[in-house]
């Protein structure tokens, strides 16, 4: 436990600190604000998704803490070159990790990402990992503005 919680911290201070492919996506065919009030973590994420499907390049700008901003720079990373449905099969076992319904160590497409297991011990952290996600899968539905709070918190209730 102890080591996996020093690893944990280590990649997402080093994601925090440096974070990949930050800044407005030049191109972008999709993108969707998300925020998250109880942190006050706001993103927005861009995509360009090509014609076959394909997600070519993800990115994304605005401030948060150093778990959310982790968070969009690690899955801006492992989502470039996933289809539309691979990304959408990313994002739900994401969230399932962090709420305790997905084993990082059982078969999953997370990766790296499995890092972010330690966070579902902090729930109050737990929106700030998830917002990312929350707002790419936005932007991939073509929605433009999500928040991790309220009635407007629609992908629960298009979850399976
Ligand atoms: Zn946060």
């Amino acid at each position: 436990m102890t080591d996996m919680r020093a690893l944990y911290q280590e990649v997402i201070l080093d994601h925090n600190r440096n974070p990949r492919n930050f800044g407005k996506l030049e191109g972008a065919t999709c993108l969707a604000v998300g925020d998250n009030p109880l942190c006050g973590d706001s993103y927005t994420i861009y995509a360009v998704v090509g014609d076959d499907d394909t997600i070519e390049k993800v990115g994304f700008d605005g401030t948060g803490c150093a778990i959310s901003k982790a968070a969009a720079s690690m899955m801006s990373v492992r989502i470039k070159g996933k289809t539309i449905q691979e990304a959408e099969v990313m994002i739900e076992q994401f969230r399932h990790m962090l709420t305790g319904e997905l084993d990082p160590k059982s078969d999953n497409e997370l990766g790296h990402l499995t890092v972010f297991h330690g966070v579902s011990q902090l729930p109050q952290r737990v929106k700030c990992a998830v917002l990312p996600f929350h707002a790419l899968h936005a932007a991939l539905e073509g929605e433009d503005e999500i928040s991790t709070e309220g009635e407007q918190d629609v992908w629960n209730e298009d979850t399976p």
